[in-house]
This record gives C-alpha cells, structure tokens and sequence, in this order.
C-alpha cells in the first residue's frame, strides 16, 4: 500500500485525499466517474500511476512572515490565507521546490520583505515555478506587489547563478487585493520568457500564463488515448476546440488532413502557433475565439470530421454544444476535467444525436479530489432517421 505521508497532512489545503492508501484514492475516483456517468456510457478502469509523487510541474508558493517575523514560502490553510511553511511537499516536483526555497534565502540576503496586502508594504508575494521535466529547464515568475523592485538586476542574477537550471525569470505585478496569483502584466527580466518541454516526441514552448497539463507523464498516457479514440485515417479535418497551446492537436496532426485549434486566450493561441512552427506541423491553424463564437460564426462553413474537446472545469457552453450537433462530427473526444460538468454537457450531447460510447478516467492529479476523464462519443442521428 502506498501513502501519501505528508507531513503538513491536517493543515494544508492542497490535496483531500491525504489519508487514504493511494490505490482507495484510484477506486473512489473511479467510482465517482462511474456514477455520474452511467445513465451516458460505461467507465473503464481509471488509469493510475506508478509512482504517484512529485509529479507537479508547476509549483506556487505563496510569500508571508511567521509568528517570529522570519520569511517563509508555503501553501495556503485549507480555507484560510495563512501560510504554511512547506518547504518539501510530496507532489511537486523536487527541484521546482529546492528552487522557491533558494528564492526565499535569496530574498533574506537581499533584504526583500513580503508583501502586505493590508498596509501596501513589502515587495514579494508569491513565486511560481513552471518546470519542463523532460529537458530539465525551469521558469521562475516573480510576483512582486508594487512595481518598485530594489536592486532587481543583481536579485536575479544571483537567482539565476545558485539556480543554473532557471532558463527564464519573469516579473508579474499584483497590487490587487485578490485570490488571483498573477496580476494582468509580466515582464521577462531574463532569458527568452519561456521553457521548452517535451511532449509525445514534439517540442512544446510555455510562457508564464499559457494553460499547459500540469503532470507530463500522465499527460502522454491522456493524450494517446484521446487521439487513439479520434481513430484517424489522414483524411480528417480535426477541430481542438479549447485547445490551449495546440498540444493535443499537434500531437494528431500527423495522423489527419488538417487541424483546426480554437482557444480563447490569445497568448496561448500565439504560443500554438509557433509551436506548429517550432515542430515542422504545417496543417495546424489555431485561432483565438470562444469556442461557441467560432462555431457559430466563422466556423459554420467549416468541415470537421473528428473533434477533441477539452474545456475548463465549468464545462462547455450550450452555444458550442448546439452547433456541435449542427455540424455532427462522427467522433468527439470530450477530455474532461470535471466530471459534473462532462455528465451535464453528455446528458445534452446524447439527447441531440450523439452516442456516448465509452469513458476512461486519468489519475492527473493523485491525493487531490481531482479526476479526468476521455469520453468518446458517435454521431448516430443518421441511424435514427435513415436517409432514404
Ligand atoms: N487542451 C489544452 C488546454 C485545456 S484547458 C491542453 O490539454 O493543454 C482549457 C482551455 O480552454 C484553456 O486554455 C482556456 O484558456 C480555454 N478556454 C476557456 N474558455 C474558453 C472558451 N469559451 N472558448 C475557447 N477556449 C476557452
């Protein structure tokens, strides 16, 4: 049996399933993925990992004092906004976590003193780390809450010295009062401003605020099934709608006519494409709208054979869903990651022509309450009303 072990179990508010043996967090997942599904489809066995530690690559650490006035970097209380002091957790990727803790004793050297929301005093109040575990490079975002940063250069030169695995180190600006990590502006002080990861044989770069999977191995076991599920002939025009920096399109595009990426944040959407460009792909288009918007508009004229799915926690939107059916690709791949939503959007998908035909749940997030699920489903209006 393996256990989570942590040693911030009762306070931190990071992962819920802390004391359970890992292989019951696997059947409570599956079974929550079944339940709410089984009126749609059945739920295959939920696809776990093998050593489910220090798989996070992408660590945040929110900056305070303690009772004694010392610094510290931690993980918020469950509920609260009073920091823990975590300076190992058992998820994130070790060196992203060596890395923040190099980052605070820096911080004492140079003299920089969180930031207080309250009294507006103070410079540092989180520090984000984007790790690529396959070429090893780091990013570090610095996110500071007045714009005034005191001896910044030479910070961060120092930074980069300790850390020679920081490829890039960015600046983002927050005075807000807000729950929200990054404010709306981030400057790169060093390097090109983004990491490079591997994914599936393509080479991936990601920027400070661009969404990208946040367990890589976990990711490559996702992505397989969902392309494996969209069974391409290389004929297919295939839309990725919500399709973030173009991964899980890029990744079919050698297995289909064209692809067609749409995604409403328009820094992910430059990023896709020199991904394309990065990667030789050059029958990827990406394009920044709602997805509902382009499917309405824009895309009303356009084909689409196949189409992956992969929206935020609330799910897809009645606009995308209804002219999804107009268009009725024989496939969709829904890659979900909330459950509750995926079954309300299924309940609306299956009433309007499609077929769900079968579900597989992901482990992305082990010791969290989180799961994933890739859910096939088949346009079958045709077989109700034959054309004759
Ligand atoms: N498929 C990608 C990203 C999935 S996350 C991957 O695997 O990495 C969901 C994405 O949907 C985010 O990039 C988010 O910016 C985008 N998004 C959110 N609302 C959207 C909308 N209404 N229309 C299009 N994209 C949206």
């Amino acid at each position: 049996m393996r256990y989570l072990d942590c040693p911030y179990r009762s306070a931190c508010g990071g992962c819920g399933d802390q004391n359970l043996p890992y292989e019951k967090t696997l059947e409570r997942k599956q079974e929550e993925v079944r339940r709410l599904l089984a009126p749609y489809c059945r739920t295959e066995r939920i696809v776990g990992m093998e050593e489910p530690y220090a798989y996070r690559n992408k660590v945040h650490a929110a900056v305070g004092w303690d009772r004694r006035g010392e610094m510290i970097t931690g993980i918020y209380a469950r509920n609260t906004h009073r920091i823990i002091p975590v300076t190992r957790c058992r998820i994130h990727d070790t060196r992203a976590d060596e890395t923040v803790q190099i980052i605070r004793s820096l911080a004492q050297e140079f003299g920089i003193e969180p930031f207080d929301e309250d009294r507006g005093t103070g410079l540092l109040r989180h520090i984000l780390i984007r790790a690529a575990r396959s070429s090893g490079q780091m990013m570090a975002v610095l996110v500071i809450g007045r714009s005034a940063f005191p001896n910044r250069s030479a910070f961060v030169e120092a930074l980069c010295k300790r850390c020679p695995w920081v490829r890039t180190v960015a600046v983002n600006l927050n005075g807000q009062h807000t729950s929200m990590i990054l404010g709306p502006s981030t400057r790169t002080v060093f390097g090109p401003g983004f990491i490079e990861d591997e994914l599936m044989g393509l080479r991936f770069a990601l920027g400070p605020d661009s969404f990208y999977q946040v367990n890589p191995l976990q990711t490559e076991k996702l992505y397989g099934k969902a392309i494996d599920l969209c069974r391409l002939n290389g004929k297919e025009t295939l839309l990725d709608a919500y399709c973030g920096i173009g991964t899980i399109g890029l990744c079919a595009a050698s297995k289909c006519a064209k692809v067609i990426g749409v995604e409403l944040n328009a820094n992910a959407v430059r990023d896709a494409q020199h991904n394309a460009k990065r990667n030789g792909i050059g029958n990827a288009v990406f394009i920044a709208s709602d997805a509902g918007e382009w499917m309405n508009k824009a895309g009303r004229a356009q084909t689409v054979d196949v189409a992956v799915m992969d929206p935020p926690r609330t799910g897809s939107s009645r606009a995308f869903l209804a002219s999804l059916c107009r268009k009725g690709p024989e496939r969709v791949v829904y890659v979900s990651c909330n459950p509750v939503t995926l079954a309300r959007d299924l309940a609306f998908l299956t009433r309007e022509g499609y077929h769900a035909e079968t579900a597989v749940p992901f482990d992305m997030f082990p010791w969290t309450e989180h799961v994933e699920t890739v859910c096939l489903l088949r346009w079958r209006k045709k077989d109700l009303f034959p054309v004759p």
